[in-house]
């Protein structure tokens, strides 16, 4: 089923593609993820702070900003890793271990972790557990189709919403390490300024692609946020799994709108069947419509650590790069020199 934004719900058969899951614990990065800004002495340690505040991160989106305001304060350690599906993620045992061991846990909810926020949840009568989007004025959660009581968990694709998760995650570190209050604030204000450029950025981007490519196809359903914050139309397909597929009606609705509004390119996405978005490239084709695949974008996961795409902030860049250059955008040779002092970190590994 063919569905706009407005008829998003949470499918975890429209995430679900990946079988595998793994527990990346990689607190050893945090001294390369350094906050921007983060005052450090010259050899990396900060000076009389010995706290190890243990946080544990469901997913990278959020590991990825705990560890930019933690610094070297505090451990993080991200449970999901790159291309992990949370919808249907289940917690391992060692899973369990490391939640038993954290000081903080941090967590997306509103659905987002299925069934591991089930077991956080549990641990919030002898943890500390702080839900990272719990902050973010209800008004600007996205209530989905006719049920409102459902709200779309993919708020990082906001980045302006990001921020106020950003605040949540240094007030979560101020409670649990007090010590680490002024580092925990000036990482957490310097980030926040980096995500502002970004936001700025990613909205001046988008604004270049044409009114008429305005329209972002994409079979997972998680970028309604993104669409709406930053201008495009979003429409994803439903029912895209190992176990349920599209039907030719489907495809053949879809392939009707990309034609008849001449869009020039479609999006794939790591739990996306590559072979139906071949069949829309094909449909398109037989009907003298010239349909490109524009490059794959980053869902519910970023890419590998250590990369510029491993963090939250070249995840936000590869998708909106990738979109406005599809779509007839205008992608600048240069970003902002905040983003690009950002992002030269990981020059040396081969990511722009
Ligand atoms: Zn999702």
């Amino acid at each position: 089923m063919i569905r706009s934004w407005t008829g998003w719900r949470v499918s975890d058969a429209a995430c679900a593609r990946r079988g595998w899951l793994r527990v990346a614990a990689f607190a050893g990065a945090a001294a390369a993820l350094a906050a921007v800004g983060c005052s450090r002495e010259p050899d990396g340690s900060t000076p009389g702070t010995t706290s190890s505040l243990r946080v544990v991160a469901t997913v990278a989106m959020i590991g990825d900003v705990a560890r930019e305001v933690a610094g070297d304060r505090a451990a993080v350690t991200t449970l999901m890793g790159e291309g992990v599906d949370p919808h249907l993620y289940k917690a391992s045992p060692g899973d369990v271990r490391l939640l038993a061991q954290a000081d903080l846990i941090l967590y997306n909810g509103l659905h987002l972790e299925g069934r591991l926020a089930e077991v956080i949840e549990r641990m919030s009568s002898r943890t500390k557990v702080v839900r990272v989007t719990e902050d973010i004025p209800e008004i600007r959660l996205r209530r989905l189709g006719d049920d409102s009581s459902q709200v779309d968990p993919h708020a990082w694709f906001d980045v302006s919403l990001w921020r106020i998760v950003a605040a949540r995650i240094r007030d979560a570190m101020i409670a649990g390490d007090p010590g680490g209050g002024e580092r925990f604030a000036a990482n957490a204000l310097a980030y926040q300024t980096l995500l502002d450029e970004v936001h700025s950025y990613a909205a001046g981007v988008l604004a270049s692609v044409p009114p008429a490519n305005r329209l972002m196809v994409t079979a997972h359903d998680a970028f309604g946020y993104f669409g709406a914050t930053y201008g495009l139309e979003v429409m994803g397909i439903q029912g895209l799994s190992t176990d349920s597929e599209a039907s030719l009606q489907d495809i053949n609705t879809l392939v009707d709108t990309l034609v008849s509004r001449r869009v020039p390119a479609v999006f794939v996405e790591s739990s996306v069947p590559r072979k139906t978005v071949d069949a829309l490239v094909e449909g398109c084709r037989a009907r003298g419509h010239a349909l490109v695949v524009g490059g794959e974008l980053f869902g519910d996961a970023m890419g590998p650590p250590g990369t510029a795409q491993g963090t939250y902030v070249g995840m936000m860049l590869h998708n909106v790069e990738a979109v406005a250059r599809a779509l007839g955008g205008v992608v600048p040779d240069r970003r902002p020199a905040a983003i690009e002092a950002y992002m030269r970190r990981f020059a040396s590994r081969g990511d722009r």
